[in-house]
């Protein structure tokens, strides 16, 4: 099974095929893997040695960055995240290391873990999507329901005292109109995050 895999100069990560939401643009709607990978679709999920394995074997060095992604929420499984996280700060101090997350990971928790990501990650991406609770709703159909908008705004804005760099990011899916891109820059200007807009990949 996949658990690592290349997307232009970054070693990207498939922890877990779980996900709390389920994204009308999501990637996984489309197909089994991304970026010419082979298939994301695990068989299981690995544990931190297998995963920690998997990186060293891909030579880890080759690579601009080290990123969280997969084919699932990354944080359904912090603690491994952040076990392999800090063995890759221990071992490879040079690597950046970004998670790219859908921002729910309090609400995965069930409290607060912003604090939990210092010294172990350098970037989170955390997707925005919408600019409202209803919206981000009718396109994630998250399954905490409309308290997910909040959790999300909150995480970005509590984890940026932890993470030197976080970044909110927006699908520009057909239908996400110059509208609702401004709505959605006016919630970063807010809470005082970037915002990014990502290619729609199909
Ligand atoms: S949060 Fe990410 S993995 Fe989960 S359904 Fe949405 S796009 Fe897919």
């Amino acid at each position: 099974m996949t658990v690592v895999y290349e997307v232009k100069d970054g070693l990207y990560v498939n922890l877990t095929n779980r996900c709390p939401c389920a994204c009308a643009f999501c990637i996984r709607n489309n197909g089994d893997g991304a970026y010419g990978s082979d298939s994301l679709w695990l068989d299981r999920e690995p544990d931190a040695d297998e995963v920690s394995a998997a990186i060293v074997a891909a030579h880890p060095e080759r690579f601009a960055e080290i990123v969280f992604c997969g084919y699932g929420e990354p944080t359904e499984r912090l603690d491994v995240l952040l076990e392999v996280a800090g063995r890759l700060k221990r071992d490879y101090p040079d690597i950046p290391v970004r998670v790219n997350t859908n921002g729910l990971a309090d609400l995965i928790a069930g409290g607060s873990v912003a604090a939990r990501f210092e010294g172990l990650v350098d970037s989170l991406s955390i997707s925005l999507n919408a600019a409202d609770a209803e919206e981000y709703a009718a396109l994630c159909r998250p399954r905490f329901g409309l308290e997910s908008y909040g959790a999300i705004l909150r995480f970005a804005e509590e984890v940026k005292r932890y993470v030197p760099s976080v970044v909110m990011t927006v699908v520009a899916a057909p239908g996400f109109t110059d509208g609702k891109l401004a709505a959605c820059r006016a919630v970063c200007e807010r809470i005082g995050v970037p915002l990014r807009v990502r290619d729609y990949v199909t």
